[in-house]
């Protein structure tokens, strides 16, 4: 069983919701109710922005979620098994640096007794940067040495494209990273940024998120007609690296009836927007469990 746990919903601006997280938990056996019987068996949180560890802050005190609370009631990091890199933007990568060092000073490797690390993923391109212009100024130096990013993470890089290299697993669920238009240097995709096609290896079901990206129905159109749910990006301006949700409403109805939309701005309680917002399954909410593939 797979579910969806947005940290936060909100754009890069936005400060009524904390920043586009996602936190996937999978169990083996599958369960019902509003409340999971044990802490999932893995858990990949998809972009750690700047509001993200406030987020797990607000997160933990929720029934359901006391896996995220360690016994000193700090963020228990160590519940967080994987962590994918969409792309490189504050709002996606800002609460890296605190995991890292909570996870180096605070938190021990149950088996290992070593500081715990989880597993950071996502193309070798982002990593390099994102340890060269992000990370690299907070974490290089610690009392008497100098460390590196593998010091923080075990590191995990896929190359887009390539059958083998594109995606991982969770269970029986494939996660297949695909290039966004999000941001252009000079043309499309030359500024490295991903969302996630996520498959029920066993039941072929699929599920869409866009992470950041431009309105680009023609790249994605395949996936979200095959998806039994899409996650899309969404803001309500005609913005130059999001997609508008003018756009958006452009897209077949059976699309829209199965699209919530996430990384909106605080503007999301407008009466102006509501009919436009009705023409999808909705806005996505902060920290509610969304059960994936039907539960199964
Ligand atoms: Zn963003
Ligand atoms: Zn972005």
């Amino acid at each position: 069983m797979l579910t969806l746990t947005f940290l936060g919903v909100g754009s890069a601006f936005a400060k009524r919701n904390f920043n586009s997280n996602a936190l996937f938990e999978f169990w083996k056996k599958p369960w019902k109710g509003a409340k999971p019987p044990t802490p999932p068996d893995d858990t990949l949180l998809v972009d750690f922005g700047m509001t993200g560890p406030l987020a797990i802050h607000e997160l933990k005190q929720k029934p359901g979620f006391e896996h995220l609370r360690h016994e000193t009631g700090m963020n228990n990091y160590t519940a967080i098994r994987k962590v994918f890199i969409t792309h490189q933007h504050a709002d996606h990568i800002g609460g890296l640096e605190e995991m890292a060092l909570m996870n180096f000073f605070v938190f021990k490797d149950k088996k290992s007794g070593k500081p715990f690390k989880s597993e950071l993923i996502s193309t070798i391109n982002i990593l390099v940067n994102l340890w060269d212009h992000s990370l690299k100024g907070g974490l290089n130096t610690i009392q008497n040495r100098y460390c590196l990013l593998q010091d923080y993470f075990f590191i995990r890089t896929m190359i887009p494209g390539q059958p083998k290299k594109n995606n991982f697993n969770m269970g029986p669920y494939r996660f297949e990273i695909f290039p966004t238009d999000h941001v252009q240097i000079e043309r499309k995709y030359d500024w490295p940024s991903y969302g996630l096609y996520i498959k029920h290896t066993q039941t072929g079901q699929t599920v869409f998120y866009s992470g950041d990206t431009r309105f680009d129905f023609p790249a994605y159109s395949s996936m979200l007609e095959e998806a039994s749910l899409c996650f899309h990006d969404c803001n309500f301006f005609d913005d130059p690296v999001h997609a508008w949700i003018e756009d958006l409403k452009t897209l077949p109805e059976e699309i829209r009836r199965k699209m919530y939309l996430y990384h909106y701005g605080d503007g999301f309680d407008n009466p102006n927007l509501q009919p436009s917002i009705a023409q999808f399954k909705g806005l996505t909410q902060a920290h509610q469990r969304y059960a994936l593939f039907d539960g199964k």
